[in-house]
């Protein structure tokens, strides 16, 4: 079940504020806390943040909250309280106790509708393995995400480049991946160019560079891409962004789809051909982005 707060204080916007209310409580994450009419379960209508947690510690919290405001000012949401929600993940980051490794998600909905509140809320569990995934690899398929790479620019409304609470299409992506045999995909624009995954950043390795696509392209600004890059600082490796093909993917030396929760998934096989990958080179990265602390 994992630890649940509630955020009485989601935005610093004194309406957002339940009145006399601590900025945050604890809640029974098995009991409902939720309204029906609350837009996050009606729309969608809504940002989150999944944040890993390594030996009690909350990986890349800065970039996260980072996004989180990004995200809600791409929404035109009240701008989050980071303080507050910082305090109250580091809460639930306590209460979850010593686990080995853990995920904490953070909400903020547009609240009920009519009522010009945002809806906020922290809940931590403990992760599932992912050791499988980290050394031996995952199949992949390239999906049309039917987007063209400049959709940022040209249709903002689409909500590239924001972490929104509608994740279905998301899901559904990763269901057709496995009806093709395979575990995840990498989405490519309509016009031809690799972008991410559906819950991941995409990294490859050409000789001593990785490389990945820029957040120009409607992608989330990846915190576990991030921490790729300061490994790969540590490393000596380059770093760089580029518009790379869906073809010239198969001419890379390693690929990675990378996220906070399962960290860095190499690779093995894509649109069904066997590839390899630097497994000593993926180790490193793994136990690199295991280790953070911050
Ligand atoms: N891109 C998308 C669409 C995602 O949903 C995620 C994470 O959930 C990522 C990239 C990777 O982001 P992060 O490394 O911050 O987990």
């Amino acid at each position: 079940m994992g630890v649940l707060v509630m955020i009485n204080r989601p935005s610093a916007d004194a309406a957002a504020h339940r009145p006399g209310a601590p900025d945050f409580e604890e809640a029974d994450p098995a009991s409902p806390q939720l309204s029906v009419l609350d837009l996050a379960a009606t729309r969608g209508d809504g940002v989150f943040e999944t944040i890993a947690v390594g030996d009690g510690y909350p990986q890349a919290l800065d970039h996260h909250l980072r996004r989180f405001a990004s995200s809600a000012s791409i929404l035109d949401l009240p701008s989050p309280d980071l303080a507050v929600w910082r305090r109250a993940i580091l809460e639930v980051v306590d209460k979850l106790g010593p686990l080995p490794e853990a995920t904490v998600k953070a909400v903020m909905s547009r609240g009920i509708e009519g009522d010009g509140r945002p809806t906020g809320w922290v809940h931590g569990q403990q992760s599932p393995d992912h050791t499988r995934a980290r050394t031996e690899g995952i199949a992949v398929v390239t999906l049309d995400r039917g987007l063209r790479h400049d959709v940022e620019r040209t249709s903002p409304w689409l909500l590239a480049g924001a972490k929104t609470l509608s994740y279905a299409v998301n899901r559904a992506a990763i269901r057709e991946a496995v009806r093709r045999g395979a575990d995840d995909v990498i989405f490519i624009s309509s016009d031809g160019f690799v972008l991410e995954g559906p819950t991941s950043s995409l990294v490859v390795q050409r000789g001593d560079t990785l490389l990945t696509p820029g957040i120009e392209l409607g992608i989330l600004d990846g915190t576990t891409l991030g921490s790729v890059f300061d490994f790969a600082a540590e490393e000596g490796l380059r770093t760089g962004y580029a518009m790379l093909t869906a073809e010239q993917l198969g001419e890379m030396d390693s690929l990675w789809l990378v996220s906070s929760g399962r960290h860095a998934a190499p690779v093995h096989t894509l649109d069904g051909v066997p590839r390899p990958f630097d497994s000593e080179l993926n180790l490193r990265m793994n136990a690199f982005l295991s280790r953070r602390q911050e």
